[in-house]
């Protein structure tokens, strides 16, 4: 299994629209600023990384992606999770949630 190296996504806003989004009223503070590309996963509810449906190994993660605000909120402030096969070009992702 291939191993990404981990980054920090930031939210960065590229419309009027979007940076006048009202945040989250009572989530705890690191909650919207959590996506990453790479690393390991911070899964919420434990460890599931998926496996391949073709070649059955354990899949690559590649990146995680936070709820952004009370309206787009993924389940209870969790994120989805992106998982691929660079050999089968095979992609699952996941929700996690508190
Ligand atoms: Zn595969």
């Amino acid at each position: 299994m291939k191993k990404i190296p981990p980054f920090k996504l930031e939210k960065i806003p590229l419309s009027v629209e979007s940076k006048n989004l009202p945040g989250f009223k009572w989530a705890d503070e690191n909650i919207g600023s959590r996506n990453k590309l790479g690393g390991e996963p911070d899964f919420i509810q434990g460890e599931d990384v998926p496996i391949c449906e073709d070649c059955k190994k354990r899949m690559t993660f590649y990146a995680q992606l936070d709820s952004i605000n009370d309206e787009y909120c993924i389940a209870d402030c969790g994120m989805i999770y992106v998982f691929m096969c660079f050999e089968c070009n095979n992609v699952k992702s996941i929700i996690q949630s508190n």
